[in-house]
């Protein structure tokens, strides 16, 4: 469904986007992962049409997307990282700036801003001006307000910075229902947690750059080390921990040995060891690596607080 070949984005001598290349299918709940100043808002405003890149193409269903093609623009919607609502207005008005904005009208506009408000349960509060809103229930009217002119594709730019876990769980099970019903999603965000739990397939931007893209299992398989094995620090133990110092990482704390083979030494090879030691497989509980630790391996653990 979308393309982009090559994109290149620069403000004045900073590279903010450095040749990314990736596609998104029709259907898909896609993730692009990274921390603060990867080049996330940059990506996103180059898709919605707000920017144009210095160098590489975009596509949408194989034409070019570019600013000027408005229809290519009415099948996408953006969801803002910063709320993008009147807040003197109410609800419903604000709404209806939106869908005037789509050239939506009488009785199909107010059709659709009852069903949106009614979906991210903000109908009672319809009347109120949003400046009365929490932060949460301003999100929620943002997400649907990209809504209202059914794009095809939807771009959720962080868009649960800074809520409560009710409204962020409302929103996602929301798109996740939009999702099902045939919405693609391109979602951004810096939590772990939300491209764990929301995406099929992930992409972890850096400086610019892609470093890693594929389904979250797909992404785990690019740590350097197998997974993480655990078992009881005891004096059973000792000469079986003693020997695994020479195959990996051996980290010892509360009572328990943490190990992280050395690439190349199979698990096999462990359970091989463990039992010439006598030691039965039920001393080992082996921990699955995260999309964290994978994230931390591709971007470095230097702080971004800039
Ligand atoms: P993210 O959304 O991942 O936090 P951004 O796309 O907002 O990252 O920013 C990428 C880089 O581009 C950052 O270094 C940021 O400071 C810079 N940047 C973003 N927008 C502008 C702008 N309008 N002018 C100058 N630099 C910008």
């Amino acid at each position: 469904m979308l393309q982009l070949h090559s994109v290149t984005k620069r403000y004045g001598s900073l590279i903010a986007l450095d040749g990314i290349s990736l596609s998104v299918a029709r259907g898909e709940f896609f993730g692009l992962l990274g921390p603060n100043g990867a080049g996330k808002s940059t990506t996103m405003s180059l898709i919605a049409g707000l920017n144009a890149p210095d160098a590489g193409t975009l596509t949408l269903d194989g034409e070019p997307l570019t600013a000027a093609r408005s229809q290519a623009r009415l099948a996408l919607g953006l969801v803002p990282q910063h709320i993008a609502l009147y807040p003197d207005l109410t609800a419903v008005e604000n709404l209806r700036i939106f869908g005037e904005l789509y050239g939506l009208r009488g009785a199909d506009l107010r059709a659709r801003i009852d069903e949106a408000l009614a979906a991210v349960q903000l109908a009672d509060r319809a009347r109120e001006p949003v400046k009365r809103f929490s932060g949460g229930m301003q999100r929620r009217l943002n997400l649907v307000a990209a809504l209202l002119h059914r794009p095809k594709l939807l771009l959720c730019d962080e868009p649960t910075v800074g809520i409560d876990p009710q409204s962020r769980n409302a929103i996602f099970e929301y798109l996740e229902r939009r999702n099902r019903e045939g919405l693609t999603i391109i979602y951004s965000t810096h939590y772990m947690e939300e491209a764990t739990r929301l995406c099929s397939r992930i992409g972890i931007i850096d400086h610019g750059k892609l470093h890693a893209l594929g389904t979250l299992d797909e992404l785990l398989t690019r740590l350097p080390f197998d997974e993480e094995v655990r078992f009881p620090a005891t004096p059973g133990t000792a000469a079986f921990a003693a020997q695994l110092d020479a195959h990996g990482e051996l980290a010892t704390a509360g009572g328990a040995h943490r190990f992280r083979p050395r690439p190349g030494f199979k698990l096999s090879a462990f359970y091989a060891l463990a039992e010439s030691h006598s030691l039965a497989p039920h001393l080992f509980t082996q921990q699955r690596p995260t999309l964290e630790a994978v994230f931390l391996h591709l971007t470095g653990r230097s702080l971004r607080d800039a």
